[in-house]
């Protein structure tokens, strides 16, 4: 384990009573729980009146109060706004942030960091207008909320990021402190070698700007990465397109980005998959239609779901419905075109004239939606 003693760490020592050390690297997936070895270790570190910072909870504290108060004025708060805000960690940006809004929810899952942050929040006597929440950002639901700022921990970026794209809550701007790759592939443009699909999945929605740079030294406990902050701006208006649809499109574009679309909707197994979902959007849109003029019950839509089933697992139709597939991307000379270089608008032609040919990505037996998945 590594004590900290640089004059940074010094400094939010001196802002409240706990001493940072941060344990090694466990190579275990985010966002599990310690293990019983770290428990102990915890324990152990807890009785000493050390405070124990854990890299798979990505926790990286920004310590500059010059970058803390551009995030904020750059964020352009006003003083009527609550600003959500994932991972306040011991609240370094989240003072910042109370300084400038009417009121900050924070969702931080560490309670030892939830303790802190209270201690110092109630020293400011700020503490009525901060509400944290003692959840994972991803699982929770977010309440209301004006603006995201955020030093986010990085190993939640795409789900997090495409939840808040994706998801129901209207809002003005997120200003994301991000792994500067990470910030580098949200702003890459099509033929950009870091173009991918969560630039077009973003980019659909919203627009996103980039603000800065911020060195790895500005953080406590140094991490490998540079970081990057970004603004990210829901649009007024988006594409009338079901985003469901959208999101299962480009991930079957972008399964190999540089491969020609041709290459990609050739082969085998993937124009089977499509056949069974077409099939079954086909037969939903029929049943829908049957059940609004009361002609099929539950049990006859079964029947015929498990028909569907059989006929696509013994590959009926699928040498025609490949036909039709590459009827439909040389109809519009998509067939040689890379994903990787296409616009959105683009993209959107290809998806409506394969939707108009009767060809869905959608997987409809599944309930997932957008908002929980991630983009890359
Ligand atoms: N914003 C703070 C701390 C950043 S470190 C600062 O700039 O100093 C990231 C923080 O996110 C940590 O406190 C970590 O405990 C918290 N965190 C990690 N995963 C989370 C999740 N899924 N939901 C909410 N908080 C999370």
């Amino acid at each position: 384990m590594l004590r900290f003693s640089s004059s940074v760490s010094r400094l939010i020592l001196k802002q409240y009573p706990v001493r940072l050390i941060h344990a090694r690297s466990r190579n275990r997936c985010y966002p599990d729980e310690e293990d019983d070895g770290d428990k102990a270790r915890k324990r152990e570190v807890n009785k000493d009146g050390y405070f124990q910072l854990y890299k798979s909870k990505g926790q990286h504290l920004l310590t500059n109060q010059r970058i803390l108060d551009s995030i904020v004025r750059k964020s352009d708060i006003k003083p009527t706004d609550t600003v959500l805000e994932i991972g306040p960690g011991t609240g370094n940006l989240t003072l910042k942030l109370l300084e400038a809004a009417n009121s900050v929810v924070a969702f931080e899952i560490d309670k030892r960091m939830v303790e802190v942050l209270h201690k110092r929040v109630a020293e400011r006597g700020v503490d009525d207008r901060l509400t944290v929440v003692c959840e994972d950002a991803l699982k929770a639901e977010f309440p209301e909320f004006d603006l995201v700022v955020a030093n986010i921990p990085y190993g939640i970026s795409s789900p997090l990021v495409a939840k808040l794209v994706y998801g129901e809550r209207r809002f003005r701007s997120a200003t994301l402190l991000l792994q500067k790759e990470f910030a580098r592939r949200l702003l890459a443009k099509p033929g950009d070698s870091e173009f991918n699909r969560l630039a077009v999945n973003v980019s659909l929605v919203a627009d996103v700007e980039f603000v800065m740079d911020v060195s790895k030294r500005e953080f406590v406990p140094c991490p490998k990465v540079d970081s990057s902050v970004v603004i990210i701006r829901p649009k007024a208006e988006v594409p009338d397109v079901n985003l469901d649809e959208w999101c299962a499109f480009t991930k079957a574009c972008f399964g190999k980005k540089n491969k020609t679309l041709g290459a990609t909707f050739k082969q085998k197994k993937k124009v089977v998959e499509l056949l069974a979902l077409s099939k079954l959007t086909e037969l939903n849109a029929e049943t829908e239609y049957y059940i609004g003029s009361n002609h099929v019950d539950d049990e006859e839509k079964s029947d015929e779901e498990e028909e569907c089933s059989s006929a696509c697992s013994e590959m009926g139709g699928a040498s025609s419905f490949k036909e039709k597939l590459m009827g439909v991307l040389k109809s519009a000379d998509f067939e040689n075109k890379r994903p990787s270089k296409l616009s959105n608008d683009e993209l959107l032609h290809l998806l409506a004239l394969l939707n108009q040919a009767g060809i869905y990505f959608r997987d409809r037996s599944k309930n997932t939606s957008v908002v929980i998945e991630s983009f890359e």
